[in-house]
């Protein structure tokens, strides 16, 4: 039966715990501030920072070093527990710091210079078992003899084996993997006395429920199992009924104040604009790394396609990216390589990168669980984030769902106009100058080469300095125009749909016509598709141009233009003579051919 840590009486413990007492339900979440409820601090150690939990010196150090001051809510909670030895059953999400609470007391118990593991970690992805692998290899930074393995599927298993026979402690890994190195004899199952959990609730709805009491029953009597989960569904309280002895039980929930660090946001969006509306909301992104998530492996890479298009740094993280290619994405994102990932959910889980600012959910999630871990992405370490979802006016059912899973309103909001969209391109220039002139080059002389370059500028041309200002800003802005003036009539038509959608919803609606409706072809005129888009960098004036130039059409008979990803709508005055629309299927923009036809 569970026993709550309220009822520990810590002074007995081992280590130089004062004796007070915890709370079962912490509230505090996403950040690593200590928390304090109705006069209890939990843990008891605030004062002490890391030092009441009894850690050894090398590791306190190794902490300081990383810049860890306080332990979070979780770490104060979960590390007296775990370093009397108990087994812990742990609500908490990822962001909390939930992989230090169970990896600090770990590395401290670790017996043996070599052998075969002592300790295993099990995680439902590969990505998060090889971060967690990465943060036992920081924390243990100050006791090199300790050596961690993440063994996971799609990467290769004689290296695996190798690795094994040299001896590691601590193996971090995905339960397929590790079950076929224990059937088989590689894993050497006899010293195993520790099992960490992580993610329990997601390696359920990944459907390891079976692997994972396999290996469970694997374990000797004597040992410490420790589940961590960001939900508790009944089939992981069963586990944990059936493996855990006497566990501590803590829960951190999400307060309000911090849950609200992540911004949560949805746009109502019918799925034909879903691409456009994804092209203005990233325009007016503060500049940090993105997370765009997508249903599928195929949306990803056209996702991914279109952006590259529209000159965005862009990468995939799905299923099919192989292993190694996977995790040099992941840093090239950490580093700044990579602005945008567009990601599955399975590919992008555990995934820690702190520059990510904002979290797209391009298509809806599947349940509300994923979203949870989905934006979980953002707000890391403390940090604000942002986490944008497009809903599709079916969809918005699901909403009320979602905000009371994370306990908040989910706040809507319009797509970008150009006039914000242009407003936030002028303010980008403005902070890039800033940040340009108080750049310093690196050697005096390239200064003076610099100066000379526009006194020389100066005099060859008589130009003023504002006039060179304006050339080096044509220079660094490059021939993409500065303003975007695209077409915004679908805008409108968004806008009036879910108008109307409100209104259908409202018993006293009266019905108002919509003159601003795109979806069918203004007066006198047909509309015809052709198949260039933005994947293909077609600007509207491409389409006039070309156009004008084959029907000999005046630009202001050309009708409203609407480019999309893979092809563009345009309309064209009725009638136009068979001959004219023959060569024009064949005319070309950005090298590829219109083949124009026209829409029913
Ligand atoms: P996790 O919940 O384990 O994914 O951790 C979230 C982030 O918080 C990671 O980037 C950790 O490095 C960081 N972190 C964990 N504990 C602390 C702490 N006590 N102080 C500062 N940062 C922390």
């Amino acid at each position: 039966m569970a026993t709550k840590t309220n009822e520990v009486d810590q002074s007995a413990s081992i280590n130089t715990i004062e004796s007070k007492k915890i709370k079962k339900v912490l509230k505090d979440p996403l950040t690593t501030e200590p928390i304090s409820e109705e006069g209890e601090n939990p843990g008891s150690n605030s004062d002490k920072g890391f030092e009441g939990f009894g850690f050894s010196d090398k590791l306190l150090d190794t902490l300081s070093k990383k810049g860890y001051k306080e332990p979070t809510p979780i770490q104060k909670a979960a590390i007296p527990e775990l370093m009397l030895g108990r087994d812990l059953l742990g609500q908490a999400q990822t962001g909390t710091g939930k992989t230090a609470a169970f990896a600090l007391p770990i590395l401290e118990r670790i017996k043996t210079k070599q052998g075969p593991p002592e300790v295993l970690v099990l995680t439902p992805t590969r990505e998060l078992a090889m971060q967690v692998a990465d943060s036992f290899r920081a924390y243990a930074e100050g006791n090199p003899e300790i050596n961690i393995l993440a063994l996971y599927g799609g990467s290769d298993f004689r290296t695996q084996i190798n690795a094994l026979r040299r001896g590691v402690q601590i193996v971090v890994g995905t339960p397929g993997r590790v079950m076929d190195h224990m059937r088989q004899g590689t894993f050497i199952k006899n010293k195993l006395d520790c099992l960490v959990l992580d993610e329990a609730d997601e390696m359920l709805r990944m459907g390891f429920i079976d692997d994972i009491e396999w290996i469970l029953d694997q374990l000797p009597n004597e040992r410490q199992m420790v589940f961590f989960s960001a939900t508790m569904p009944s089939e992981i309280r069963h586990l944990s009924k059936r493996y855990l002895r006497n566990q501590a039980e803590i829960t951190i929930k999400a307060k309000k104040k911090e849950a609200q660090l992540i911004k949560q946001k949805y746009i109502v969006i019918q799925n034909s604009y879903k691409l456009e509306a994804l092209r203005r909301v990233l325009e007016t992104s503060s500049g940090e790394g993105v997370i765009i998530f997508a249903r599928t492996k195929a949306i990803t890479l056209r996702l991914a396609e279109s952006l590259e298009a529209l000159q965005h740094n862009v990468a995939v993280l799905n299923g099919d990216v192989p292993q190694n290619l996977r995790e040099r994405t992941v840093e090239r994102l950490r580093q700044g390589g990579v602005d945008i990932l567009v990601a599955t959910d399975v590919a992008a889980r555990g995934l820690d990168v702190d520059r990510i600012g904002l979290v797209i959910n391009y298509d809806m999630p599947f349940d509300s669980e994923a979203y949870v871990h989905r934006i979980g992405r953002t707000g890391r370490a403390g940090r604000n984030g942002e986490a944008i979802l497009f809903v599709s006016p079916r969809e918005r059912s699901f909403l009320n769902n979602l905000e009371r899973t994370v306990g908040q309103t989910i706040e809507k909001i319009e797509i970008p106009r150009n006039e914000t969209i242009n407003q936030h391109r002028i303010d980008k220039i403005k902070e890039r100058i800033y940040e340009a002139s108080s750049m310093k080059r690196d050697t005096k002389e390239e200064i003076e080469l610099l100066e000379k370059l526009v006194d020389e500028i100066t005099n060859d041309l008589k130009i003023s300095p504002k006039e060179i200002a304006l050339g080096a800003l044509n220079l660094a802005l490059g021939k993409s125009p500065l303003l975007m003036q695209d077409d915004e009539a679908w805008l409108n038509q968004q806008f009036n749909t879910r108008q109307s959608h409100d209104r259908r919803t409202d018993r006293n609606r009266s019905r108002r016509r919509n003159n601003f409706d795109s979806s069918s072809p203004e007066k006198d005129k047909a509309r015809y598709r052709l198949e260039v888009g933005y994947r293909d960098r077609v600007k509207p004036g491409n389409i006039v141009g070309a156009i004008a130039n084959e029907t000999g059409l005046q630009g202001n008979n050309i009708g409203r233009i609407q480019i999309f990803d893979s092809y563009s709508l345009v309309d064209l005055p009725k009638g136009m003579p068979t001959n004219i629309f023959k060569n024009l299927k064949k005319v070309k923009i950005m090298n590829k051919e219109l083949n124009i036809n026209l829409c029913n």
